[in-house]
């Protein structure tokens, strides 16, 4: 097609018929570079003019409007500060959410990992020294011990034990079951304590037997992880018993028959509570009463910060009957509502692991098991 002109009404209209690119350019010049029009009155002088005014216009709308030191300050910086804190504030719910959908699973790793987020104080625990002081207690005349069980990770085997004092079938019987999560330490330094004190005959712990299976998950102690050595949490495996330590921990407590069951934990909270299964109210008075005389601070919260109605005392009731069923139908359920099944009553320690006070969280360990033994003692 070519180009053409046609005279309208006295003005000249180009038809832009055209495709040929050099007759375009010709034309655009000619459109930016109208023909020199010098200074002078009338038309002319008009028109430079206007294209003074344009020049000035387009000095200040397009050379100012670069990137300015101002414009950075006042505008760019607040916006990448909110949207980092906007990032963490969403970070911060997410991780958590993980953190806490990792301690519901029955198996949320594939190994013994190591928990890093939630603040947890190790204590001055090596697996190898707790075994060494264990044989030494089980050389004890008072003692009574048996090997449960053996478990291995990456070649090294690992025993579990139930320890106790000569049954006497006139008294009640408690099992103890040590640090099933192994990165609970004071529940560990706990059972030496104990041990000990049923060995020297102690009048503290009279008049009910007790026995101490443990450690519980030695994987896990040795590793510092709340896991065994496939990554499953083992308080979790009371349905299916898909781990060795849970199995064991099972047909031990099936042979001892106890009356009620303690269970060793520690919290990531600031301070100590107890979870009571199927608990009269009298054991449950003897053993706050006894925390509070060895100056334990007991928790106004419990799992996840969760309000107590009583201080110190989590009554699992039926939001925690609901969620095990629940779990229970995905694998999923705590050796506490496996013992609550078979009718028998537990308790559930948790002092805070994020104490590094050794002794405090020791002392409350041990101030829960004699406060039972005062409220259920045959003496
Ligand atoms: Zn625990």
């Amino acid at each position: 097609m070519s180009e053409g002109t046609q005279i309208e009404q006295g003005e000249t209209i180009i038809k832009h018929g055209t495709d040929d690119p050099e007759v375009l350019d010709r034309r655009f010049a000619a459109d930016l570079n109208p023909p020199d029009i010098s200074e002078g009155t009338g038309i002319q002088g008009r028109t430079s003019q206007i294209r003074d005014e344009i020049q000035k216009v387009g000095t200040s709308t397009f050379v100012d409007v670069e990137p300015h030191p101002r414009v950075s300050e006042t505008v760019r910086v607040p916006l990448i500060k909110n949207s980092n804190r906007l990032l963490i504030l969403l970070s911060k719910p997410i991780e958590q959410v993980r953190t806490y959908m990792d301690l519901v699973r029955l198996r949320p790793y594939h190994s013994p990992v190591e928990e890093t987020r939630l603040g947890i104080q190790e204590l001055d625990f090596r697996l190898e020294d707790y075994y060494k002081k264990l044989n030494e207690l089980m050389g004890s005349a008072n003692l009574q011990s048996q090997q449960v069980g053996e478990v291995e990770y990456k070649g090294k085997k690992y025993s579990m034990y139930n320890i106790s004092r000569v049954f006497d079938s006139s008294f009640p019987t408690m099992s103890v079951v040590t640090a099933i999560h192994g990165n609970e330490q004071a529940p560990l330094l706990a059972s030496l304590q104990l041990l000990r004190e049923l060995a020297d005959n102690s009048s503290a712990f009279a008049g009910v037997n007790i026995n101490v299976i443990t450690p519980a998950n030695p994987i896990g102690a040795d590793y510092n992880s709340r896991y065994n050595g496939q990554g499953y949490d083992i308080n979790r495996d009371f349905v299916r018993f898909h781990t060795p330590e849970a199995r064991i921990i099972r047909d031990t407590l099936n042979l001892t028959k106890p009356d009620i069951v303690i269970t060793n934990h520690e919290a990531a909270r600031p301070k100590t509570f107890v979870g009571g299964l199927m608990i009269s109210d009298s054991i449950k008075d003897a053993v706050l009463s006894e925390l509070r005389r060895q100056n334990i601070t007991l928790g106004r919260s419990g799992f996840l910060g969760i309000p107590l109605e009583e201080e110190g005392y989590l009554q699992f009731g039926k939001a925690f009957k609901t969620a095990n069923a629940l779990g229970s139908l995905f694998d999923t359920a705590t050796l506490e509502w496996y013992v609550s099944r078979n009718h028998i009553p537990s308790i559930t320690i948790e002092t805070s692991c994020l104490s590094s006070d050794q002794e405090m969280r020791v002392n409350g360990q041990l101030a829960v098991i004699s406060g039972i033994v005062s409220s259920i003692g045959k003496i």
